[in-house]
């Protein structure tokens, strides 16, 4: 029986182009989904921008755009990454599409018939200056903990303390800098801590359709206290105007808060997907073979485990059947940086002409079922691609296909021997657990099992030689038989490879010349087939490439959006006195001399000259950016009566300046300060 199966990959929030990490999901599921596909099911593959919400709002008005023009242009980018990475969505919409806000609003109706939402009054920083609530991302200050600047609401960075963003010590706009106030307001709520809600969610995340890892995190969430309470809270799900999305229906001015509606694009999508087939929509979400299946990456899970299945329960619709959490992906063991994604961009991976399908190899290749995070390491990567698929499998066809041609038309033998035979058999043996790695998306055991193969493969060369059978009298034969074993074994491996590798696939089936390849296929016997001309299939990565793929990209512009535009990246500082700037004394200096300081790649040892008995020793942060040639005999600006700090290296008698963005991963860069010509060592600036 074929299986119907609806898929989606987690909706990437439109107020930047995609980073890595989204990349890595639509791998996973466009591999799983692939694989359905030449198992012979239905699938329905469907994605959509996450369009709403504040942080795209403030974006768009930065942008001097509507909030729709703001969303379109960045849906407008998004091809290019997904046909270079030959990610096969069905359909891509998005969650400000007449559908979603027509479904939003039919299930918000139904919790509020089921008499699932409440109303009450929230407390809620307020920023005079812009008229809004702010959310709590927008709200910053001083860490109540650790007393950090600069924290946002509900965070520290810096200590990692969580708390509420009254919370927050001198607390102030991020958007205006304004002294945010305390404002009453209505908001709505999913009154998730319903009994009928918690009985239902205890079973269904408890019943083996999610990880086990994922079903007892989720575990921790119900449990209750002395009187038996639940730890489940409410879920506010209202937001006050201004505000991009959808408008709450009997609520003018309050709009749903962007979680509630992005998941109802997933619905969305398929019901636009749909209506393009022809399929009725309802009829399709009522059979009751359909599997709902979501990809989704661990920072989700609450909203994929709680907040959907809930409302999709209690607003009287099919709940998801599977929800596939994956961890994230760190590059050299490293945590993506929030402002860059990650050391890799994916645009730069394909304009510098390196082949998708290695990434999606390399991805799949260190995949499994479980929450892990996977690590990118470059010398690994150009480790796998080499020596795995083109050393191991690739080479099956460069080895025979010359011979076959040359020799024998492209004809292939029917015989193939016994040892032949017996090989082959046993590839198609591993057919079915294979098929099943990848099911149970364990894409890298899928992986291995085929590169074990694969070596089988090349042992069975090995020992027949076909260089040598080619040169001796009376073995044609023979060596007919073994390149013949070998492009059969190579049409059976990249049968199992190709729900990783399709583009590579497609050209296979050129070679071979034979229709699209499906899982069965493995099974039946080419036979007497005459293949096509050998091209060459796959090329091996330089890992010059590597090195150029990490080089900082100057064609791309930082996906900053989730933070509003400040000068420099950050709000201009409090307001002083004059006296209070007097109290600082800047002077000019000349660098007397510049040297590098062993032990510390960022700092240079300077001396200046600010017109005193004797130089000053002072440590600077800039040897990134300037090499001691380059600032000996310049001037620049001296914090002169700064108190002098003992470091590891010596003693730093002040303070040189120079500017820089607050985000230097995102605009990295250095610009020590210089004085116009004419400026003498000592002169003050004020
Ligand atoms: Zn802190």
């Amino acid at each position: 029986m074929p299986r119907k199966l609806f898929v989606t990959t987690a909706l990437p929030y439109a107020n930047g182009p995609f980073h890595i990490g989204h990349i890595m999901e639509y791998i996973q599921a466009d591999t799983w989904v692939r694989l359905q596909r030449m198992l012979g099911h239905e699938v329905h593959f469907v994605c959509a921008d996450d369009a709403h919400g504040a942080p795209i709002m403030i974006a768009a008005e930065k942008a001097g755009l509507t909030p729709q023009q703001f969303v379109a242009g960045i849906a407008a980018g998004r091809k290019p990454y997904l046909d270079g990475f030959h990610i096969a969505f069905d359909n891509w919409h998005s969650t400000d599409a007449p559908e979603n806000h027509e479904l939003a609003r039919a299930i918000y109706t139904a919790l509020r018939k089921n008499e699932l939402i409440d109303v009450r009054q929230v407390e809620q920083f307020f920023d005079p200056a812009k008229g809004m609530f702010l959310p709590d991302r927008f709200i910053k200050g001083e860490c109540p903990k650790c007393g950090a600047k600069d924290q946002y609401g509900d965070n520290c960075e810096v200590c990692g303390a969580v708390y509420a963003p009254t919370d927050l010590k001198d607390p102030y706009s991020a958007l205006s800098g304004a002294k945010p106030v305390l404002r009453s307001s209505e908001h709505y709520f999913f009154k998730l801590s319903d009994p009928r809600c918690v009985a239902f969610l205890e079973d269904w995340t408890q019943d083996g359709r999610l990880q086990p890892e994922v079903a007892n995190k989720v575990r921790e969430w119900f449990a209750r206290d002395d009187t038996g309470r639940v730890g489940l809270g409410d879920w506010d799900i209202s937001r006050d105007a201004p505000y991009f999305g959808i408008e709450i229906p009997d609520a003018p001015g309050k709009y749903f808060y962007v979680w509630l509606d992005a998941p109802v694009g997933y619905l969305a999508s398929l019901k636009n997907l749909l209506g393009k087939l022809g399929i009725d929509y309802e009829a399709y979400m009522a059979d009751p073979a359909l599997e709902q299946v979501h990809f989704i990456g661990k920072d989700i899970v609450t909203f994929h485990t709680l907040f959907w299945p809930a409302m999709l329960k209690f607003s009287g619709r099919k709940v998801p059947d599977r929800v596939y959490v994956h961890g994230h992906l760190t590059v050299s063991g490293e945590k993506m940086s929030k402002s860059r994604g990650t050391g890799i961009s994916p645009l730069r991976y394909l304009e510098l002409g390196l082949d998708a399908e290695w990434l999606r190899y390399y991805i799949a290749a260190k995949l499994n079922a479980r929450v892990e995070d996977l690590d990118f390491n470059p010398e690994d990567f150009v480790a796998r691609v080499n020596a795995d698929l083109v050393g191991k499998y690739i080479n099956i066809a460069s080895r025979a296909a010359g011979f076959l041609s040359k020799r024998f038309g492209g004809h292939l033998s029917a015989d193939l021997g016994v040892e032949g035979r017996v090989l082959l058999d046993a590839l198609r043996a591993h057919g079915g657990a294979v098929r099943d790695f990848y099911e149970e998306r364990e894409f890298g055991k899928a992986l291995r099992e085929v590169m074990l193969l694969a070596d089988r493969v090349n042992e069975y060369v090995d020992r027949h030689k076909p260089w040598e059978l080619a040169r001796q009298d009376g073995m044609e034969a023979a060596l007919h038989d073994v390149c013949s074993v070998c492009i059969e074994a190579f049409r059976i491996l990249s049968i199992y490879l190709k729900p990783v590798l399709p583009a590579l696939a497609a050209r296979v089936e050129a070679f071979l010349q034979l229709p699209p390849l499906q899982w069965a296929d493995a099974q039946r016997a080419l036979g007497h087939h005459r293949i096509g001309e050998y091209k060459h299939l796959m090329q091996r990565v330089d890992p010059k490439l590597m090195q150029a793929l990490f080089e900082p990209a100057v064609t791309e512009a930082a996906p900053e959006a989730d933070l509003p535009t400040l000068p420099g990246g950050e709000a201009i500082a409090e307001e002083i006195a004059i006296t209070d700037f007097a109290k600082i004394d800047l002077r000019i200096a000349r660098i007397v001399s510049a040297a590098r300081v062993e032990g510390s790649t960022k700092l240079l040892r300077l001396l200046l000259d600010a017109g005193e008995a004797a130089p000053r020793q002072v440590f600077s942060g800039i040897a990134s950016a300037y090499t001691p040639e380059q600032l000996v005999g310049k001037l620049t600006v001296l914090v002169a009566n700064l108190a002098p700090r003992k470091m590891k290296f010596g003693v730093s008698q002040g303070m040189v300046l120079a500017a820089s963005h607050a985000d230097d991963k995102a605009e990295p860069g250095i610009y020590l300060l210089e004085p116009w010509p004419g400026a003498q060592p000592g002169m003050r600036v004020r």
